[in-house]
């Protein structure tokens, strides 16, 4: 076994000494037969979870409801999940009610796809009951038995679906694909989280183009928030893509295809977090702006740093391939950027109002620093008192 699965190994070797079963499963054994860089590591075992607790010295209780136990073990964390047959999903968010079983066979009956209902032993042998590695071997997604029940049950499945094939680059398998069709309707009674965490994974996938290719083909988009009211967004989306890497950059992308649909729409229906709402709109700003002014020293000042890739991502995808923009060329307009923030300029707001003294204080003094601010930016004014008083000189203020 390689490294990742080595330093697993002691917690299966501990539970199995305590008299319990315990397997790798899931994405990892998936992975490993890949050859893909493996994940997370999960661990399905046949301990309830409160002797896992016991077990271990340090442990998350994370989802104890469901059986989900984090095991930390040399700096890493394992998901240790109690073998377990799932109710109903009548909230569409988690399973009703759990029942925690003694073997791995029902266990793996309940994952979604073949290609996710592998186990693999401390000794490196599988357990694989629905044909998984045949359909690794001829990539290919099929569900664990009935698919329109499958899909029934869980409709986050389809997503999943999509999310793997632009993940591995594996074909949905056409029965699986029908039942895709049947069901989709009942995408729009997920709760909206789950669906974005897939769609997330969805458009950072390797063979991305693949999964919009399905998303479009068994209209399952037509069932997303936002696609619903305009699902002629996603046609306009440019092909083909590459690989997005947040939420952010996928809102900026649609928003910049379809501006009618502002970023906090985005924002609110889809539930995001601030943080994507702050990069979503950086990144639809630059967007913007390139369009334009094209890439010059306001747009590298405006733009934070930490978003500098993400917008080469989008804008690249926009740009015909010989005016591509590097982040060399970033970088060295950044290099060059006398200042980083208003708060560098030279000369403030009291400097100013000692300029001139007989008038009142208003939103003229804003206004006149944000012109300073793209003078100097722009190196069209030396960053000094002095030289900042003799442009406003020649460039008076317009005192209300
Ligand atoms: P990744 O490498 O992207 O994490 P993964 O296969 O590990 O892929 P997860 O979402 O982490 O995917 O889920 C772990 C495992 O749990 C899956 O491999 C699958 O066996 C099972 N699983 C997860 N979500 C569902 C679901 N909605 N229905 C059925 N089984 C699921
Ligand atoms: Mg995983």
């Amino acid at each position: 076994l390689n490294h990742p699965f080595e330093e697993a190994t002691a917690i299966i070797e501990e539970l199995e000494i305590h008299g319990h079963q315990a397997y790798f499963v899931g994405g990892c054994v998936r992975d490993l037969l890949l050859n893909r860089s493996i994940g997370d590591i999960d661990i399905a075992t046949s301990a309830k979870p409160q002797a896992v607790q016991e077990i271990f010295q340090k442990v998350i209780p994370v989802g104890i409801d469901h059986g989900t136990v984090i095991v930390r073990h040399n700096k890493q964390s394992y998901e240790v999940t109690t073998f377990r047959i799932d109710g109903s999903y009548s909230d569409k968010r988690h399973p009703d009610d759990v029942q925690f079983i003694q073997t791995i066979d029902q266990d793996l009956k309940r994952r979604d796809f073949t290609i996710n209902a592998l186990a693999m032993d401390k000794d490196g042998s599988i357990i694989d009951l629905f044909n998984g590695r045949d359909d690794i071997k001829h990539k290919l997604i099929r569900t664990v038995g009935n698919g329109y029940e499958r899909f029934t049950e869980d409709a986050l499945r389809i997503i999943r679906a999509l999310r793997f094939s632009s993940q591995l680059g594996f074909v949905i398998e056409d029965k699986t694909l029908d039942n895709i069709k049947q069901v989709q309707h009942q995408i729009k009674d997920l709760a909206v989280e789950r669906i974005a965490n897939e769609i997330v994974k969805l458009f950072a996938g390797d063979f991305v183009n693949l999964g919009i290719d399905y998303l479009k083909q068994t209209n399952v988009y037509k069932h997303l928030p936002i696609m619903i009211e305009y699902p002629y967004i996603v046609e306009r989306i440019p092909a083909p893509i590459k690989p997005l890497h947040s939420f952010a950059e996928i809102i900026a992308l649609f928003h910049h295809v379809e501006s009618e649909v502002s970023i906090q729409e985005w924002i609110r229906q889809w539930k995001c977090s601030n943080k994507t709402r702050i990069e979503a709109l950086q990144l639809a700003d630059a967007l913007t702006y390139y369009r334009k002014y094209g890439l010059d020293n306001w747009l590298v000042y405006s733009l934070h740093h930490d978003y500098y890739n993400g917008f080469i991502r989008l804008q690249n995808l926009l740009l015909p391939c010989p005016s591509k923009i590097s982040r060399h060329e970033i970088d060295s307009i950044e290099d060059q950027l006398c200042i980083q923030t208003k708060k560098d300029l030279a000369l403030d707001g009291n400097d100013i109002h000692q300029l001139f003294p007989n008038t009142k204080k208003g939103p003229w003094v804003g206004h006149l620093l944000d012109r300073i601010e793209k003078e100097v930016v722009f190196d069209n004014v030396t960053n000094e008192k002095l030289m900042i008083k003799e442009w406003i000189n020649w460039n008076p203020p317009e005192i209300d």
